[in-house]
């Protein structure tokens, strides 16, 4: 269907994500979407963004209409070095905090484009907890979007509510969380809730309270994958929310897709052409997302792990050369030739994983990576670090067994304090995923399953697609 219009205008929705690549690519991918149903769209952004997101819509058929449109990111005196505008560009993990402060000075801009275009609505990353107050004085409806999983989100709820942690006696004695539609086993150092480091607690408590206060919530996911907390998320928590994923699957101009994010570190070409060579389901895929920078000594384990299982692979490692390559141990790439390829920098993360010889994915279970594994029908192996990580991988191993855990304990900051995977870990697991034993087929044959069953969730007239559509509807009967 198209946009539902009153006096002829479409209707207009304005994107605002947070500067982060995992926070910018789905929207992107939400705002083309909307465009493709002929909602009119403007994505918000800083001026050193705003090429990552041309450069993503350039081609596309919908560009005509998407507006993209800059605000200033004002510079304070201390802090950030100038041209930091995005999360990976962060020199340092103290500087996190003077970052999610300084997003707060771009609420004037945000106010004023309000002002000039007045939106029917604007969906916004949950980190701007401050545009349910700029959206009220404008009286226009807010949307906000996590970009967790209905999973996630009742998980943190239900975490909140009944704080089992409270009830155990050590690091290493697990409860249940209470009410939840299945028993997920948890211990308290996977909780930041427990561990209370690095403000996110009261991070927490912001973006419930904004949450409260807004419209509703947009979800990069689709009812047949967790279709149990989606009910939960609606019925018993009460909220109004559409689901309209997985959103990779909405840009599948093969093309475009290259340019997804950032532009790729290697060229099509030389990945397809290693890839070409492998069997089917062969390959294992590692990769930790846009933000997870793992130091020297991890890095060196999955050296280890990875040569150890003897198994192919590509890994994608967040350094250049120029960042210096002690954590690589000599003589390595010679011999791994032929068996592992490793990207730095940015891979094409979305083709890669679709390409068939591609038989496991590595991950830290970012929820983009974790649903693009899925739409690519790719069992996992699971290496959460922080965010709402570790409860994703609840849902891949627990509750969708499509994966298995490489056994991390511990809820981090940054990557830089748990140390405790080995290359031992690495080695088992990744032999284990792409065995040809029954545990991994079955693996692999309900990863494939809900693949199917997310291609169908977006096609026209799929639970996705009809839920876009009841929210544009929902919409326009907002203009009255
Ligand atoms: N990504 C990519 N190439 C890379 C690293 C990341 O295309 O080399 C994309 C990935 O496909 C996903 C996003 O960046 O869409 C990362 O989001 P996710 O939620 O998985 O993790 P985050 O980066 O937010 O921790």
């Amino acid at each position: 269907m198209g946009a539902e219009t009153t006096e002829h205008s479409p209707i207009h929705i304005m994107f605002f994500p947070f500067m982060g690549h995992g926070h910018m690519i789905p929207m992107v991918d939400m705002a083309q979407l909307f465009a493709s149903k002929g909602v009119k769209t403007t994505i918000l952004t800083t001026p050193l963004n705003a090429p990552f997101i041309f450069k993503t819509i350039e081609k596309s058929k919908t560009h005509s209409n998407i507006n993209i449109q800059t605000i200033m990111f004002p510079s304070v005196e201390e802090g950030l070095p100038d041209g930091c505008e995005n999360f990976d560009s962060i020199p340092s993990p103290e500087l996190v905090p003077v970052f999610f402060k300084r997003t707060e000075l771009l609420q004037e801009g945000f106010e004023q484009q309000l002002s000039l275009q007045h939106p029917d609505c604007v969906v916004s990353d949950m980190f701007f907890t401050w545009t349910t107050d700029s959206t009220s004085k404008f009286d226009i409806p807010r949307i906000v979007f996590y970009g967790f999983s209905f999973f996630a989100m009742c998980a943190y709820e239900c975490v909140r509510l009944y704080k089992p942690y409270e009830n155990v006696s050590s690091d290493s004695e697990s409860f249940v969380i209470p009410n939840l539609p299945s028993d997920i086993k948890m211990t308290r150092i996977q909780l930041i809730e427990y561990l209370n480091i690095g403000g996110w607690v009261e991070r927490l408590t912001k973006f419930r309270e904004s949450e409260e206060k807004s419209y509703g919530v947009v979800v990069n996911s689709f009812y047949e994958l967790e279709k149990d907390y989606v009910d939960y998320f609606r019925k018993i928590m009460g909220r109004r929310a559409w689901h309209i994923g997985p959103l990779s699957l909405c840009n599948n101009d093969k093309e475009q897709i290259k340019y997804r994010g950032k532009q790729a570190s290697i060229d099509d070409n030389e990945w397809k052409k290693w890839l070409d060579t492998k069997e089917a389901n062969s390959v294992v895929y590692v990769s930790f997302g846009s933000v997870v920078n793992f130091p020297d000594s991890h890095l060196r384990e999955i050296t280890l792990g990875l040569e150890a299982s003897g198994q192919q692979f590509i890994w994608v490692v967040k350094k250049s050369k120029k960042d210096g390559e002690e954590w690589l141990p000599e003589g390595f790439e010679k011999r791994i030739e032929g068996n592992g390829l490793i990207i730095r920098g940015w891979a094409p993360q979305v083709s890669i994983l679709e390409h068939e010889a591609i038989g496991a994915f590595m991950t830290h279970c970012g929820w983009n990576s974790t649903l693009e594994g899925i739409a690519a029908g790719v069992p996992f192996i699971t290496w959460p670090v922080s965010a709402e990580q570790l409860y994703n991988e609840k849902l891949v191993v627990d509750v969708l067994k499509i994966g298995v855990p490489v056994g991390v304990k511990r809820w981090c900051l940054f990557a830089d304090i748990d140390d405790s995977i080995k290359w031992d870990a690495i080695e088992k697991t990744v032999r284990k995923i792409l065995a040809k034993d029954e545990g991994a087929e079955e693996r692999r044959n309900k990863v494939k399953e809900l693949s199917r069953l997310a291609r169908k969730a977006v096609e026209e007239g799929g639970s996705s697609d009809l839920d876009l559509d009841a929210f544009i509807v929902e919409l326009s009967s907002l203009r009255g």
